[in-house]
């Protein structure tokens, strides 16, 4: 029987590369038999088929294109096309642009380009984007990153859950945020740059980032090497009243209901309304 209420596995969350016990970052998002490997790091492929079939995916969403992130696309791609595994359907993918050719240019070993599309049905995120997968209903955001990236809402009828991906604090991230159950925000940086330009959150930050959305939950993610998931849940905890957790490897979060606001509409069994569409002009 399976369990129809939002959950939330940690398949990895180390950065910017995998430890010895834990991956890089990755995250299956389930509701019932609705399936979404969310960032596909290095590592993150073994464990998901502790949870599902890599052919049983209703869809993969990708935040942006660093290995940390992505890597485990290209074993995948072997793993759906030359193994034991007889796909009916190339499996959605949605992730930032280019991401077709960049993975063609690394998997192709003869003239003729290796095809992607045979085993990935890719679709192009733009700030906005929404795509209803099974029964979730998935918002993306463009992001500060430095380069194209996304952050991602999964809503479903029993709750919702926001990813940074990885980002600066951005007003896009905290409206994408505003109000869901569980905000699982990236903690890389120890301290803030002070001249540079920002492509990460400090624990601070993420704790600001969650307290600014009134989400319900904090969990951290991708904690940098110069800090400990201790001390970054403990900084956090710091700038949100609320609960704060680490994403530990191997670790499922239950997603509650959000206590209905006034601007929630619709019946409790269709995907929560989220924030509208907003152009990336
Ligand atoms: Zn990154």
């Amino acid at each position: 029987m399976s369990d129809a209420s939002l959950r939330l596995t940690v398949l990895g969350s180390a950065t910017p590369y995998p430890s010895a016990e834990n991956p890089c970052s990755g995250y299956l998002v389930s509701s019932g038999d609705t399936h979404v490997w969310v960032d596909a790091g290095s590592g993150t492929l073994g464990p998901l088929q502790r949870h599902v079939r890599l052919d049983r995916l209703d869809a993969i969403w990708i935040s942006h294109l660093h290995a940390d992130h992505s890597a485990d696309l290209l074993t995948a791609y072997y793993g759906l096309l030359y193994a034991d595994i007889s796909l009916t359907a190339p499996i959605p993918l949605y992730a930032p642009p280019g991401t077709a050719d960049r993975l063609a240019a690394f998997l192709t070993n003869t003239p003729a380009r290796s095809p992607i599309e045979s085993a990935f049905a890719v679709t192009e995120l733009h700030d906005g984007h929404q795509a209803d997968v099974g029964s979730l209903r998935l918002t993306s955001r463009a992001v500060a990153h430095g380069i194209p990236a996304f952050a991602v809402r999964v809503d479903a009828a029993t709750g919702s859950l926001v990813y940074s991906g990885d980002t600066a604090p951005c007003p896009s991230l905290t409206e994408l945020a505003r109000g869901c159950d569980v905000l699982l925000c990236e903690a890389e940086s120890a301290e803030a740059p002070s001249d540079e330009e920002q492509v990460h959150h400090t624990p601070e930050e993420c704790g600001a980032t969650a307290a600014a959305s009134a989400a319900g939950r904090l969990i951290v993610t991708h904690v940098g090497r110069t800090l400990t998931p201790h001390q970054a849940v403990t900084r956090a905890a710091t700038r949100f009243t609320g609960p704060v957790d680490y994403a530990s490897p191997g670790a499922t979060f239950s997603i509650p209901q959000a206590t209905p606001t006034p601007s929630v509409t619709g019946s409790p069994a269709s995907p929560r309304r989220v924030p509208a569409r907003h152009s990336s002009a």
